[in-house]
């Protein structure tokens, strides 16, 4: 028999109507409870650790999930966090760091109804949720709408519709059809995984559009130890108004800089262009390439609670951990 522990957080999945829009109210166990039979094969505890709208969690809540999970790591055999959509790819990414290489399965889910509307999600994906968790898929993943996710590369794409994650740069690790789990990749994973259990929030993100000010970044780059920058396109950044100026000052003050892209998918590639390759040439700024922008912050935060020397942070920034980048 498969032990599981259901964590609960909150999210739409928990959510009830308050008169003032949708809160979360249900707690893991009275999900559970509206689930039905799961079966002899699995056993499910819950624990109900944070009820929140995700817009609500935060790298200190990201801690105690992963906590949660340390604390009961050798009495379960796998682990479903229930959570909010609108942020559920940050909290992915941020576990798949703070408990690398895990050989038992945990896996986020959420939907975008709540469970005791008619026409939901919230049971399809929760059960789906449990036969992974259940199964031999080690590793941090996302399952929502029959697709599995690897942790590190999913994206909110949509806002409403019950198909609301996609794999970024990534191929799918699995379905779940007519209630089993077809897996198509293994995540490689450790005999025990490692823990952390320290972040450095001071990691901001700026969206350039045309015709923004040095100052913006200038403003950033002060209350931050990293900035990263979602550029245009494959990568860079505007060749008047002192950008370039901006980032190698505060590159020599200590702060790492990070240059991404808006663009969903394929990456960046910061050397094709010329409003790009001198800010790798020259200042040797850290790109994305085909990390997601969830995975690059949660990524940050946890190497810079690690060291905040700039060399042992380039290499630890490229190191891929949990398939987050394809080697370089
Ligand atoms: N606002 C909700 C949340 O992220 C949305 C959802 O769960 O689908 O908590």
């Amino acid at each position: 028999m498969k032990k599981i522990l259901l964590i609960g957080t909150g999210g739409t999945i928990a959510s009830e109507e308050t008169g003032e829009g949708l809160a979360p109210g249900i707690t893991a166990s009275g999900l559970l409870s509206r689930l039905g039979g799961l079966g002899p094969e699995t056993r499910v505890d819950s624990r109900e650790l944070l009820a929140l709208d995700s817009t609500n969690i935060e790298p200190r809540h990201w801690l105690m999930i992963a906590g949660c999970i340390k604390e009961n790591y050798e009495s379960y055999d796998g682990f479903v966090v229930t959570h909010g959509t609108d942020t559920l790819a940050y909290t992915a990414a941020a576990l798949s760091y703070l408990v690398m290489g895990s050989p038992k399965p945990i896996v986020l889910t959420g939907a975008q109804k709540p469970i005791g509307m008619d026409s939901t999600d919230s049971r399809e994906n929760l059960r789906d949720a449990l036969l992974c968790a259940a199964s031999d898929m080690p590793g941090v993943s996302i399952v929502f709408d029959h697709k599995v996710i690897l942790g590190t590369r999913a994206k909110k794409t949509r806002s409403k519709s019950f198909s609301a994650f996609e794999s970024i740069n990534y191929p799918e690790l699995g379905v779940i059809r007519d209630g089993a789990v077809v897996r198509f990749i293994r995540q490689e994973c450790g005999a025990e995984p490692v823990f952390s259990g320290a972040l450095d929030t001071k990691v901001s993100l700026l969206k350039l559009i045309p015709g923004i000010r040095r100052e913006v970044l200038d403003f950033l780059f002060e209350r931050s130890d990293a900035v990263v920058i979602e550029s245009f396109g494959v990568g860079g950044l505007p060749e008047s108004g002192g950008f370039f100026e901006s980032v190698r000052q505060w590159q020599e003050r200590g702060r790492i800089a990070v240059l991404t892209t808006q663009v969903e998918n394929e990456g960046s590639d910061l050397g094709v262009y010329h409003v790009g390759s001198r800010l790798k040439k020259e200042l040797g700024v850290l790109e994305a390439w085909d990390m997601t922008t969830e995975a690059v912050i949660a990524k940050l935060m946890w190497i810079l609670a690690k060291t905040k020397n700039a060399p042992e942070v380039e290499k630890l920034f490229y190191t891929p951990v949990a398939m987050d980048m394809f080697p370089r």
